[in-house]
Formats: structure tokens, sequence, C-alpha cells
């Protein structure tokens, strides 16, 4: 194990010491000297050694990668993630998230900005921005809305750092980062900045991968796409919550599960052992309803489904 030349050093809680390898292989790791490990003190799993690259995103890597590895031709990827942006945006009201006309919301690492779109859609006289750090995916986004005949939210390039949370603070309604923590070198230090520029009953909604997905354990294929380059962070529901918790101890934090792929997907990875193709399902038809609502809904709250979505609000 080639990462064994690297000190370590858990992203959570800073043990140096205590370690367990969890997986060999890490999808697009070149050199095959990343690992995956779980940290000895608080089960917190990370790749090792971490990488984080914002040069890689600002050229559009990992929607490069997607596009490379499954064969996803980028108007599909378009596609899907407005119905995903829809979904965002109607599931608030589920978990008592109240919207208003006239809020301010944040999206943090909003790439290309669909999420804003819908949202500046639906509350026209909201205040809809979008922090992304990649200029080129604020261009492209704002172009593929253009196409759409979808109004793009207001595109603020760069990163949520403690210069922007002072200039920000107690300022938004809602603050939101879909897909975002799994990415960055410092999970708590980031929520700590996203709960400063939250008003005092405004909500920080997060979205991340779930470690516990029970795909992970029925196909192998689908855990080696799994574990990524791009994902330095692999939570669980409890290290999701006990990172919260870090972050900001006085949280009230609320942890759901969300499938975001469809139940065909599922059968293809346990079935196949290898991904659906270029159009992966994401369910958007009738016909198999009952069946779909049945295994979503148990899913989610075994807390087994594909993503985790957790609410963090400010003490009452
Ligand atoms: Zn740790």
């Amino acid at each position: 194990m080639q990462g064994k030349s690297y000190s370590f050093s858990c992203l959570i809680c800073g043990n140096k010491d205590k370690y367990t390898p969890v997986q060999e292989t890490i999808l697009g790791d070149q050199k095959g000297e990343m690992i995956a490990v779980e940290c000895g003190e608080c089960a917190h799993t990370q790749l090792f050694p971490p990488q984080y690259d914002v040069a890689f995103y600002e050229s559009d890597g990992q929607v490069n990668n997607v596009v490379k590895h499954y064969g996803t031709p980028q108007k599909t990827l378009f596609d899907h993630s407005f119905i995903e942006a829809r979904r965002r945006r109607e599931r608030f009201g589920d978990r008592g998230i109240r919207l208003s006309e006239n809020m301010k919301l944040l999206d943090i690492g909003g790439g290309y900005g669909f999420f804003g779109g819908e949202m500046a859609r639906s509350f026209p006289n909201a205040e809809i921005t979008v922090l992304e750090p990649s200029q080129t995916r604020t261009e492209i986004g704002a172009v593929q809305m253009a196409e759409n005949g979808i109004r793009p939210p207001q595109f603020q390039v760069g990163v949520l750092d403690q210069d922007f949370a002072d200039r920000n603070r107690g300022v938004f309604d809602i603050v939101t980062m879909w897909h975002v923590l799994e990415h960055v070198p410092d999970p708590v230090g980031l929520l700590n900045l996203a709960m400063q520029i939250v008003k005092p009953d405004g909500a920080l909604c997060v979205e991340v991968p779930n470690l516990h997905d029970d795909t992970i354990m029925l196909s192998e294929a689908f855990r080696n796409r799994s574990f990524m380059e791009e994902h330095v962070s692999y939570f669980s529901p409890a290290t999701l919550r006990s990172t919260a918790l870090r972050a900001d101890r006085d949280a009230a934090v609320e942890l759901y599960g969300y499938q975001r792929y469809g139940i065909f997907n599922y059968f293809h990875w346990i079935h196949f052992n290898k991904p659906q193709g270029a159009s992966p399902d994401l369910f958007e038809g009738q016909d198999r309803f009952w069946l779909e609502a049945h295994w979503r809904t148990e899913k989610e709250r075994r807390l087994t489904s594909d993503a985790l979505f957790m609410v963090m609000r400010h003490p009452a």
C-alpha cells in the first residue's frame, strides 16, 4: 500500500495515528497511490492521501469524467440536472423548510446553477445567488439556461471563505450545498462558515453521497465507482451528523435518507455488476409507481439510500 509514504491526518478530528484501509482502488487515480481509510478515532472515511485541486473543477474535470466513464452525453447530464433541481425545490416543503417570495438563498458550489435557476424561476422576487469557484461552469450554465428559456440566477465566482462570511453574516434564509461537502479539504470549517451566514431562523441544507448506500455492498462495480479522486470524504449518517456538530455544537441537526436514482438502475448494478449506461434511471414515469415508492421509502427510512440530506438550524 503506497499510501503509507504519506503521514495520515483525519480531516475531521485530526487524529494522526489510527486508521483502517477500506478501499484499495480509487477511480481516476492515475498514479495508483490513493486508498480510502477509516479514521480509528472518529470513524470518518476519507481519501488518503487526500486530494483537492480547484484547477480540476475550473476545467470542469468531474463532469468530463462522468462523460468519459459512463458515456453519458452532456445533454443527458443537463436534462438530469434540471430534474434534480426540481426535486430539490420540491423537497424543501417535505422537510419543513419555509420558502418565501422574498427570501435570500445562497447555493454554495452551485456548478452550472441549474438549482439556482429553478429557484429563480419559482420565486421571481427572491434573491437567488450561486457561489461557484469555476467561472467555466457558470458560463456553460448561463448558456444552457438561456437555451432552455430559464432566467439564470445571480452568479458569483468564488468560494465560501471567512471574508465572504464576514461580509454576509446572518444574511441568508436558506444556504444550500448539494454534493459539495465530500469534495472539500475542511468539511468542519466549511459547515461552520455556512452557519455563520444563515439567518437566526434560517436553515443550512446539505446533501452528500451516502457511504451506507446498500448498493455498495451488493455490487462490487458500484463500490469501485463510488470511491473516486473527486471525493475526499465519504459520509455515513453518523459521521455526517458528528461532522455537523463539530462545526456548530449548538446546531439542531436533522438527517434524512434521499434516493436519487431509480430501482431499475439499482437492479442493473446488482444483476449485471456494471453501470446502466449512458442514461441511468432517475424514474420520471408513473408505470411502476407503487414499486418505486415503496422501495424508495424503505431505503430512505433505513438510511441506505444513495444520498443523505441534512438540515442544520441555529438553536431556538
Ligand atoms: Zn477522525
